[in-house]
This record gives C-alpha cells, sequence and structure tokens, in this order.
C-alpha cells in the first residue's frame, strides 16, 4: 500500500495502530500494510467497524492490529487482544469481553472475504487469478499485469 494511504489509516484510527507502549506505529518499524492500495476502503471500513464495536461495548478495551497483509490472495488482519486479561475483573467482565471480541472477529472475516472479490490494485470489483502467484484483480489491471509478465 502506498505512504500515503497507509499514514491515513495509522492517524485516523491511532488506538487500533498504537504500539504496546501506546504510541501510534511507525510504518517504518513495523511491516506496514502489506497489501494493494485497492484494499484502503475495506481496511479503512473495516477500522471503523472495529472502532463502533469497541466504543459501543463496556469495556472499551482497543485490540492492536499487529500485521496486515495479503495471503493467498486474500486479506489478513491480525489483532492482539493480549492486554484485554488485566481489565477483566469480574465475570460479566469477560462475558462482555469475549462477546466483544467475536464481533470484532466477525468484521474481521467479512472483510477478508470481501477482499477475495476486490482488485488489491484499484479497489474495483476484481476475482481471484491463480496463477503462478493467486492474487485478486479486475479485468483491467489483471490486463496489465498480463502485459508486463510477457514483457519480463
Ligand atoms: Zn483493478
Amino acid at each position: 500500500m502506498n505512504k500515503e494511504k497507509a499514514q491515513k489509516l495509522t492517524e485516523s484510527y491511532p488506538m487500533l495502530f498504537r504500539k504496546h507502549n501506546g504510541e501510534v506505529c511507525s510504518l517504518d518499524e513495523t511491516f506496514g500494510f502489506e497489501c494493494g492500495s485497492g484494499w484502503y476502503d475495506l481496511i479503512n471500513e473495516l477500522c471503523a467497524e472495529i472502532s463502533e464495536i469497541v466504543q459501543s461495548s463496556e469495556m472499551q478495551l482497543w485490540p492492536n492490529v499487529v500485521q496486515v497483509k495479503e495471503k493467498f490472495g486474500g486479506l489478513r488482519f491480525y489483532i492482539h487482544t493480549s492486554d484485554f486479561t488485566n481489565a477483566m475483573v469480574t465475570e460479566a467482565d469477560k462475558l462482555a469481553s469475549d462477546a466483544m471480541i467475536e464481533k470484532i472477529y466477525q468484521s474481521i472475516s467479512k472483510a477478508e472475504s470481501k477482499s477475495l472479490v476486490t482488485c488489491e490494485e484499484c479497489g474495483l470489483p476484481g476475482k481471484l487469478y491463480q496463477a503462478s502467484w493467486v492474487h485478486v484483480k479486475c479485468k483491467t489491471c489483471e490486463a496489465i499485469y498480463q502485459q508486463k509478465d510477457i514483457l519480463k
């Protein structure tokens, strides 16, 4: 993903992209977003959804996004919820936290499914191409990719 878009994401969701010491994570220090810019909207929507889930839950515990990447053609969005355990005092806390985590994972898997029909290059509707490298592209981006491949 290009730097400008990546930065926009980390700045829009400082709680999700914070480091463990509370600072906003710098893309130079982490892996950044290891996927194409076409998935920007998808990731942006997912982050907004997660923020809403956290804000509407009783616990208000923020997961940490640790890695965002493309794997086998689809989006992978990894979070940490390890800080949550310290905040859970009662059984009700644990139930509330479990319910929140489940909702978050539902959102993540929805976004991951969506990525399989979203061009990783430009964000238009696309499909999964099983070439030497499995990827999701729209017709136009795939044609460009094929052409480059021939020229190689
Ligand atoms: Zn495309």
